[in-house]
């Protein structure tokens, strides 16, 4: 019987504005030109998203989705 601990001191739920922020910085994505804006920070939507979420916002959400989902259903 192994038990495995993991101790997670904080938990990943929301993506912090600082988070996004910075990664929106990084990816250079500049603010809303298109009709369809990110409903999270106003950038540009991807042509292809189905959600309005510019790229950015939406591989952190997908990201954020990822590890708690690991977190919830998988102990590895
Ligand atoms: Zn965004």
């Amino acid at each position: 019987m192994s038990t495995k601990k993991k101790n997670t001191a904080k938990d990943v739920k929301v993506i912090a504005d600082e988070i996004l922020e910075s990664a929106h910085l990084a990816a250079g994505v500049a603010p809303a030109k298109r009709k369809e804006k990110c409903e999270v920070c106003n950038a540009e939507v991807a042509p292809n998203s189905t959600e309005p979420l510019c790229w950015v916002c939406r591989r952190l959400k997908i990201s954020a989705w990822r590890d708690s989902d690991l977190q919830a259903a998988a102990p590895e």
